[in-house]
């Protein structure tokens, strides 16, 4: 290709965004990228009735949590600034005059009050040219609009033939002009339909590629038909294949989360969700599953996107989230534990530990996290104190509670005399101590880790003694032994 790649991210800032549409920008993103293109952000926000405010920031949002930079659009500029529709309406305005006044396109007196008459007329299956201000006389036309009530504009759509697509995924794809309708482009409010608008700025803005849902397949013969009216050559258009939930239907809320940013509250990392989104609907090789961002970059084609529905497998993306954390190092995931505990502090955690502890915890939870949530319950016992639990809980199986007291004073003395209170030969120590007292070594590690956490599931017992400290590892062992004169 000669002229430069240029491919845009075009979100409708209605609400938080949606997995599926944080993937096409992934995919945009990539394709850019990876062609050593541009790519454009540019924020779709001509419906007012489902804008929802405040939705176009928290969309930019998601896209630098992610990592994803663009060259030119909200907070960049560049040369085809403003990059948000509601700014340009004065475009579409020219645009849909030049139609008018070209005949490609009527005035209708009828569709403020009835919006969707004509998808009613053509889920009939009648012609596409279904609105009866198509075919007014002028003298109709005149009295109509000596009313003075609104009006929008409609493009008439050829009624008999067909129009073709092509489309980068799935080749040829045909269309009967007759089943479809004669669009509103722009609305009886001065605003433009999506139809329009996207098209006046794909042109404007020298899109190459277009990449978006599968769901604006049906609509693509209308846009082709404008641009033809346009006298324009359209860019190259690829409709991704939708998102499935695991039981296929089109995921959404009953399935879970689906908004991008829910994740980051669920404590999955930016770089596991690039990956995995990646990954519905293309594949390098079908089995390649981990790609850091640059190969996800390197290897990123149209070609190898599928045509087939794509599934959100949430066992999966907890396994790249568990090995995207425990690939971290220390630092990177205490910084990220910090991170994660200020922005949503858990009900385990009083106050955000400093960066010191954080890096000792973060061993101490690394291989046990599928998300950074799963932390603060494994570590809740750090940051009480005085930590709690049924004394019973103790006594393990094979002991009784005069055994187990005595078996804590002797893990108390030893502790206590080590030189030094580090994992390994607090571990020596206590290991050998079980043998000379003829317990099994998990009779008395459990009896530890119930003194020294009061959780049965814990992370590494002797990790967590040094991380505690001498004192109050001891200072919590001697509770447990006053605890067991009562049992
Ligand atoms: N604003 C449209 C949407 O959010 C964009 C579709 C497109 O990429 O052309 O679905």
């Amino acid at each position: 290709m000669s002229s430069k790649m240029r491919v845009r991210f075009a979100p409708s800032p209605t609400g938080d965004p949606h997995v599926g549409n944080i993937r096409t920008a992934i995919f945009d993103w990539l394709l850019a990228r990876r062609h050593g293109g541009d790519f454009i952000v540019r924020i779709e926000d001509t419906d007012q009735k489902r804008a929802v405010d405040g939705t176009s920031e928290v969309i930019i949002e998601a896209l630098k949590w992610l990592g994803i930079d663009w060259d030119e659009g909200p907070g960049v500029g560049g040369p085809h600034a403003p990059y948000r529709q509601s700014q340009r309406l004065a475009l579409y305005q020219d645009a849909a005059d030049k139609l008018l006044r070209e005949g490609f396109a009527y005035k209708c007196y009828c569709s403020a009050e009835r919006p969707d008459a004509a998808r009613k007329t053509r889920s009939k299956g009648e012609s596409g040219s279904d609105c009866r201000c198509r075919n007014l006389i002028d003298a109709e036309r005149q009295a109509l609009a000596a009313n003075g009530d609104a009006t929008a504009v409609r493009f008439k759509m050829p009624t008999d033939g067909t129009t073709t697509v092509n489309d980068l995924i799935r080749g040829d794809v045909t269309f009967e002009n007759r089943l479809v309708d004669d669009f509103v482009m722009l609305k009886s409010d001065g605003f433009p339909t999506y139809h329009l608008a996207h098209m006046i700025d794909d042109r404007a803005m020298g899109i190459t590629h277009v990449l978006r849902g599968e769901e604006w397949l049906p609509s693509a013969p209308r846009h082709l038909r404008l641009y033809e009216a346009m006298g324009w050559q359209p860019p190259l258009f690829a409709h991704l294949p939708i998102i499935l939930a695991s039981d296929r239907s089109k995921l959404s809320k009953r399935h879970g989360a689906t908004a991008l940013l829910d994740y980051r509250r669920m404590g999955y990392l930016p770089h596991a969700l690039l990956n995995f989104l990646t990954l519905i609907g293309w594949s390098l090789d079908d089995k390649t599953e981990l790609f850091t961002r640059d190969e996800l970059i390197a290897n990123f084609s149209i070609e190898r996107i599928s045509k087939a529905s794509a599934i959100f497998n949430t066992d999966k993306l907890d396994w790249m989230n568990g090995h995207y954390i425990r690939e971290m190092s220390a630092a990177d995931l205490a910084d990220a534990l910090l991170d994660f505990w200020s922005a949503y502090p858990p009900p385990e955690i009083a106050e955000l530990p400093d960066r010191g502890l954080a890096l000792r915890i973060a061993p101490l939870v690394q291989e046990r996290l599928k998300t950074l949530r799963d932390a603060a319950p494994l570590v809740a016992f750090l940051f009480k104190d005085e930590i709690e639990y049924d004394a019973a809980d103790l006594v393990q199986r094979g002991m009784d509670a005069a055994g187990t007291r005595q078996s804590l004073a002797a893990a108390r003395d030893g502790l206590a005399a080590l030189p030094a209170f580090t994992e390994d030969p607090i571990e020596a120590l206590l290991r050998d101590m079980a043998k000379q007292r003829g317990m099994k070594a998990g009779q008395l590690f459990g009896a530890l880790r119930v003194a020294t956490t009061g959780q049965r599931v814990a992370p590494p017992l002797f990790q967590s003694m040094e991380v505690q400290g001498r004192e109050r590892s001891l200072s919590l062992i001697e509770a447990a032994i006053e605890r067991l004169v009562s049992v």
